[in-house]
């Protein structure tokens, strides 16, 4: 069999290892160098031109449904839980608490779950949108396994490497939002992200307000592509005296975005995170389709 191994950044690490162990079974075995973005990112096109019969895709579970056979490999990460006891005097004004964690640690969050029940808390698991696939899990373009239980809780609880997904989870809540993160020893709430988010928005807005010609991106990746979405923007934007192209790209480089100078800003259909986090990396604001809706509100208002 043919097969092409996909892994994340931070397992790339591990792919020669995983590849050589393949060979020895008698298989002929690719490894996708591409960056990877998630199970969002498969390399489907990449197996297609080398005629493979699978896909390997590590680290992430199921994102959509794709027509192409792909095979998910968990990575399982034991992180220390023993930092959760660093979080019961942070926490200790609240009784029900809701408890997120990325795919690396769903393992453990039976664990967690019993820690904080131990030590008198009613914990709450919620249920996520749908591209994540486990109760408790977060993405980063799916918390709704903390935004679904805002109502239920007094606070919310994160553990998990890193701040990318717990951003995610803080500005779609309103209750104050405790992340741990056990690689880095922090302990600390992170509601102030909400405000810097808004004001972040707010200011992409108002440098898009005199724009003539708007380039909406459009994806080419499995799981972001979204050309329906593309299209109807398009229109939308043409409707209120803009011009507006589509753009397309599976991985859209900020450098040639920059070279596109033609545009005065970008309205993003792809990763949501694009318009939340790279928004310094382009010269022109990148806009979501929210924000979209905001600029023309305020242009229709003028
Ligand atoms: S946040 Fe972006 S990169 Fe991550 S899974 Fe969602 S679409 Fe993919």
């Amino acid at each position: 069999m043919r097969i092409l191994l996909q892994f994340p950044e931070g397992l790339k690490q591990y792919a020669l290892e995983h590849a050589k162990r393949l060979e020895k079974d008698g298989d002929e075995v690719f490894i996708s160098a591409s960056p990877t973005f998630g199970a969002c990112d498969l390399a489907i096109d990449e197996a297609k031109s080398i005629g493979a019969d699978k896909i390997v895709h590590f680290g992430h579970n199921m994102f959509n449904k794709v027509d192409f056979n792909v095979e998910f490999v968990p990575f399982e990460v034991d992180a220390p839980i023993q930092i959760l006891e660093r979080s019961l005097d942070k926490l200790a004004s609240f009784k029900r608490i809701g408890i997120v964690t990325t795919v690396q640690h769903l393992h453990q969050l039976q664990k967690i779950r019993e820690f904080y029940e131990r030590n008198g808390f009613v914990v709450v698991i919620g249920k996520p949108f749908g591209f994540a696939k486990a109760d408790g899990q977060i993405l980063g373009c799916d918390v709704g396994s903390a935004a679904r239980i805002d109502r239920d809780v007094d606070a919310h609880v994160y553990f998990g490497g890193g701040r990318f997904h717990p951003m995610g989870a803080v500005i779609n809540t309103t209750k104050p939002f405790l992340m741990v993160e056990p690689f880095e020893g922090v302990v600390e709430f992170i509601d102030h992200y909400r405000e810097m988010y808004r004001k972040r928005s707010k200011g992409k807005v108002l440098a898009a307000l005199n724009s003539k010609n708007i380039g909406i991106m459009v994806s080419t990746k499995n799981g972001q592509s979204n050309i329906a979405l593309g299209r109807l923007l398009k229109k939308r934007i043409e409707e209120h005296g803009m011009q507006a192209q589509l753009l397309v790209s599976n991985t859209f480089d900020f450098e040639s975005m920059n070279n596109m100078m033609e545009f005065d800003a970008f309205v993003n259909t792809a990763c949501p995170r694009i318009a939340m986090d790279d928004t310094t990396r382009t010269i022109k604001p990148i806009l979501s389709p929210n924000e979209l809706s905001e600029l023309i509100r305020i242009r229709e208002a003028l």
